[in-house]
């Protein structure tokens, strides 16, 4: 029996691929190797990890991660930055992944390497064929340059794919291909937002992973992605005497036109109206963020901010910018356990613009605690995105499903 190294680029290449060459190769052990610094950003890559390494387990197959050492990458493919998909940068970015892995298969004891990308529909066969047998030659292993996409490959890896709900990427994996493959809309691919804000791969990232907990639990799972309508606070802020003051601003508030100056002009309750575009601040005895129950159209500019703030917001001009966006984006709920339980509790996936919100520990230690009543059908949790957003997630779950959830865990203190 021999042993075969298969570099892995990601999760829906990786299913059907595999599956395939074990068909094929039913004597020899296969070891997965995920290798692809290329990817940007981070939580991009590690969705992409995540994604792969549960592949793996439930067919069973070693798999290692290697270096995400995305410097060295950027240094290779240097002056290749706007060569078109198929081009010169993807076969230097080829023989990059593909020249360690062949390295790696040497130290393991392999006599041939392969590699997923193999089954991209946007990628070249002979350009990866020539890039992985010039490079596996140096180390004295053979490169298997399999076409598994004709006779249907292509379409079957999208059926499995959709059938195992795995994470469906957009663009292929770099910085240069997320610009050309994106045409703009990338802004939101590559700003980090603290927490998990609706919609963000970070969100999609932690329900990835409680995912693979529970199901290395054997819990029953699955997901449900929605489409709502995202908000999204581009810059903000509000100052007196050019200090900031400490805020937040309230979900779907709209924009205010360049930076206003302005007076209190009343206060009515907590509220204090500024003197231009309708502005509002509420002031919060307990300063936090809150989340919105219901969805809404536009609301005027409205921030909050700590009570003790008052007196020189009252005294003072009072400084605001804010520019938001609103757009069209996708969550997705988690479910774990029987759609017939007695009890569905509802736990949200982002967290506030505070970064409040439950942690990985936290589901972990839940549904380790709960295993035999998830398993029996008495309870069953779902891990709701978008939330804060005005719930569509669990709107969407309550529709879909035929069930209301029972309980929603308040965003913990
Ligand atoms: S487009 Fe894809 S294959 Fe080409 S350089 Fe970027 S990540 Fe590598």
């Amino acid at each position: 029996m021999g042993r075969i190294l298969v570099h892995i680029c990601c999760a829906p290449d990786a299913v059907y691929f595999l599956k395939r060459l074990r068909q094929d190769f039913p004597e020899d052990e296969i070891v997965g190797f995920f290798y692809d610094p290329n990817i940007h950003p981070y939580e991009e890559y590690r969705l992409r990890y995540v994604e792969t390494e549960r592949t793996c387990r439930q067919l069973g197959i070693k798999l290692i991660e290697g270096e995400y050492d995305l410097e060295d990458w950027l240094i290779k493919v240097k002056g290749l930055e706007d060569e078109p998909e198929r081009g010169r940068r993807c076969s230097v970015c080829f023989d990059y992944r593909l020249e360690r892995s062949a390295r790696l298969a040497k130290e393991l004891g392999c006599e041939a390497m392969t590699t997923t990308l193999l089954m991209s529909p946007k990628k070249s066969i002979p350009q990866l064929k020539e890039s992985g047998e010039k490079v596996s030659e140096r180390y004295g292993v053979k490169f298997l340059a399999l076409d598994y996409r004709k006779g249907g490959g292509t379409q079957e890896m999208f059926r499995i794919s959709k059938d195992l709900e795995i994470y469906q990427q957009d663009y292929c994996g770099c910085i240069y291909g997320l610009f050309k493959q994106k045409e703009g809309e990338i802004f939101w691919d590559l700003v980090s937002f603290k927490g998990r804000r609706p919609g963000s791969k970070e969100e999609t990232l932690f329900v990835k992973e409680v995912r693979t907990f529970a199901e290395t639990l054997g819990l029953p799972v699955r997901e449900f992605e929605f489409p709502f309508l995202g908000w999204k606070v581009l810059e903000g802020g509000v100052w007196v005497d050019r200090e900031a003051v400490p805020s937040f601003v309230v979900p779907f508030s709209q924009s205010v036109r360049g930076r206003v100056r302005a007076n209190v002009e009343r206060r009515i309750g907590n509220v204090l109206y500024l003197s231009k575009q309708f502005i509002r601040i509420v002031l919060l005895e307990d300063f936090r963020d809150q989340p919105v129950e219901t969805i809404r159209g536009l609301t005027n500019p409205t921030f909050l901010v700590p009570a003790e703030w008052e007196e020189r917001l009252k005294n003072s001009r009072v400084e605001v910018t804010l520019r938001t966006e609103f757009r069209e984006e996708r969550s997705r709920d988690l479910f774990v356990g029987s759609e017939e339980a007695e009890e569905i509790i509802g736990i949200p996936a982002d967290t506030l613009q505070d970064g409040r919100g439950y942690t990985k520990g936290f589901l972990e230690d839940l549904l380790r605690r709960e295993e035999e009543s998830i398993k029996t059908g008495k309870l069953a949790v779902v891990l709701i995105g978008a939330h804060s957003l005005g719930r569509p997630g669990q709107r969407f779950f309550e529709e879909v499903t035929g069930r209301r959830i029972d309980r929603v865990l308040p965003y913990p203190s």
